[in-house]
């Protein structure tokens, strides 16, 4: 049983261990989403399960908007987390035409996670990936089975080892509060020596409506800090994004402190320059991080750059909603 001076203290050695081995930065990563359909459906926890079958297959965004979203991305240099969306929303050439688009405008390779790929989707997607996530969700094999009856893990793991043996890098994403214990880190450090991951993006649950967990309180912030300073204490190279939301923002500097590189789920355009979005970065400061990018201040610097890319990909229409979204909440100072 975990308890409080004890979590305090591995934070510590966690915060020792970041220390040694990044630069004392952070910054914002941002998840572009395709669709708000999803062939599951049915994972307990998720959005998109109260949704089940309302939602057309067609119910995808325009590629015109993804790439808004992208520019908006770049020119506040927000990292681009992964491109996600549900399962089985594409064919493999739409998917691919996207990504091709995606990674061309954004002139990196970028990450997926959209669900177990088999190795010729892999090697298909090969020239645009920077690496493929599993949403694992939780390695307590009698929870997932509960939480997530219609996405088994072997299914990830099977993809793992194709990315291994296409030379093509993994990460994972676990979420806190899902019914584990801490006696389930042991299965989270497996798991991670066994495939090899590089990145985990590490959630703490966010209790959504309709869901079974919409009474249910999010897991306290020490608890989600434990598990990200545990996984830096392990591996103290890994790659740890630590998933926020509106609610958790003043948790910041404690996720940081426990080891995380970097932070995401925020809505950040949706809340730039809010109230949230200030405590954000005055949050990084508290953990001695300088915040890259901003989500308070256009970066003025960069806008007719970014404006004028637009123009040429005839999406100024979409580039200009994002950027009046931005404005509308006052972001120009
Ligand atoms: S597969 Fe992903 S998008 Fe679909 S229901 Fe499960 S968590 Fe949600």
């Amino acid at each position: 049983m975990l308890n409080k001076r004890k979590i305090k203290e591995i934070i510590k050695e966690a915060e020792k261990i970041y220390k040694k081995h990044f630069k004392p930065l952070t910054w914002f990563e941002r998840a572009i989403f395709f669709s708000w359909y999803c062939s599951i459906a049915d994972c307990k926890f998720c959005y998109m399960s109260t949704k089940k079958g309302k939602v057309s297959k067609l119910a995808r965004r325009r590629i015109e908007s993804m790439l808004a979203e992208l520019l908006i991305c770049k020119l506040q240099q927000w990292q681009l987390g992964f491109i996600s969306g549900g399962h089985n929303v594409f064919r493999l050439f739409e998917f691919k035409k996207i990504l091709q688009a995606l990674s061309s405008i954004a002139q990196e390779r970028l990450w997926i996670n959209i669900g177990a790929l088999t190795k010729k989707e892999l090697e298909e997607f090969r020239p645009y990936l920077k690496g493929v996530v599993a949403s694992i969700e939780t390695l307590n094999k009698k929870i997932h089975r509960f939480v997530c009856p219609s996405k088994p893990i072997t299914p990830f793991k099977q993809m793992l080892k194709s990315a291994a043996e296409l030379g093509i890098k993994r990460a994972m994403t676990i979420i806190i509060g899902l019914g584990e214990t801490e006696d389930d880190f042991a299965l989270l450090k497996d798991f991670i020596h066994e495939h090899d991951i590089t990145k985990i993006h590490i959630y703490a649950l966010n209790p959504q409506k309709g869901t079974i967990f919409e009474n249910k309180p999010s897991p306290n912030p020490l608890y989600h800090a434990w598990w990200i300073a545990k996984t830096r204490i392990a591996f103290p190279k890994i790659d740890i994004q630590a998933g926020i939301w509106l609610d958790k923002v003043t948790n910041v500097a404690l996720l940081l402190k426990a080891g995380a590189n970097s932070l995401s789920k925020f809505p950040a355009i949706r809340y730039f320059n809010s109230q949230q979005a200030k405590e954000i970065e005055y949050q990084a400061k508290l953990a001695g991080r300088k915040f890259l990018g901003s989500l308070t201040r256009i970066n003025k610097n960069k806008l007719k750059e970014y404006a004028s890319i637009a123009e040429q990909l005839r999406i100024m229409k979409w580039f200009s909603k994002y950027m009046s979204r931005l404005t509308r909440s006052h972001a120009i100072q």
